[in-house]
């Protein structure tokens, strides 16, 4: 059995943040990021670079032998959290023979938040130049000191929308999907960080603290 967490959330829910916070409080967590993977793999393939060169979708089977090699190097006890995937039907099949192959247990988690509020959040997004830090509101990374700043594309309404709807056609009907299958809970996204780490550990604490290992 691997435990995989899936987190779910429109852009400016947060998931970043508590993805992070996940693996602060429960531990053993690797991060598969399969764009990442794919990337370091066209490093040293021709084909690859290709079509990364292009911007052309990678075959399904690439994709699927990327991140099956990556399984294969965790150790027994290591769960995965997936950044960015399945985000297709194609890849939503994908996920689903890894499923059953590596006998996954799978919780998904989907912060919630409605337009309007992922809008106004993306406007008051500050991030750090140097390293990936980011909060609401201007100041400083607490990091590295530098002045955090605004991102262009999250200060832009039309690719705001963009994204948004592209959210709402591609990856709602993934969430529908693990809802369905009685393995996603939905997570009020509105309120502070905090709060929303709250709500996000008393479920999880149910899987990752209190579950009785057979
Ligand atoms: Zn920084």
């Amino acid at each position: 059995m691997r435990d995989v967490l899936l987190l779910f959330g429109m852009q400016g829910s947060g998931k970043g943040t508590q993805g992070k916070r996940i693996k602060e409080r429960y531990g053993g967590f690797t991060d598969i990021i399969v764009g990442q993977l794919l990337r370091e793999k066209a490093k040293t393939d021709k084909d690859m670079e290709m079509l990364m060169k292009t911007g052309d979708l990678f075959p399904d089977e690439i994709v699927e032998d990327v991140t099956e090699k990556k399984i294969d190097t965790l150790s027994s006890g290591e769960k995965i959290l997936f950044d960015g995937f399945p985000r297709s039907e194609s890849q939503l099949l994908m996920f689903e023979r890894l499923a059953a192959k590596y006998q996954f247990h799978t919780v998904a988690l989907n912060i919630l938040i409605n337009e309007e509020e992922s809008l106004v959040r993306l406007r008051k997004r500050y991030v750090c130049p140097k390293c990936d830090y980011m909060q609401v509101g201007e100041g400083n990374c607490p990091k590295d000191g530098a002045k955090l700043e605004l991102r262009i594309d999250d200060t832009n309404p039309e690719i705001i929308k963009h994204r948004i709807a592209i959210f709402k056609k591609d990856t709602q009907p993934i969430i529908d999907h693990f809802k369905e299958k009685g393995e996603l809970t939905e997570i009020d996204g509105i309120g502070s960080f905090d709060e929303v780490t709250e709500r996000i550990f008393k479920v999880l604490d149910k899987y990752y603290l209190t579950r009785v290992v057979k």
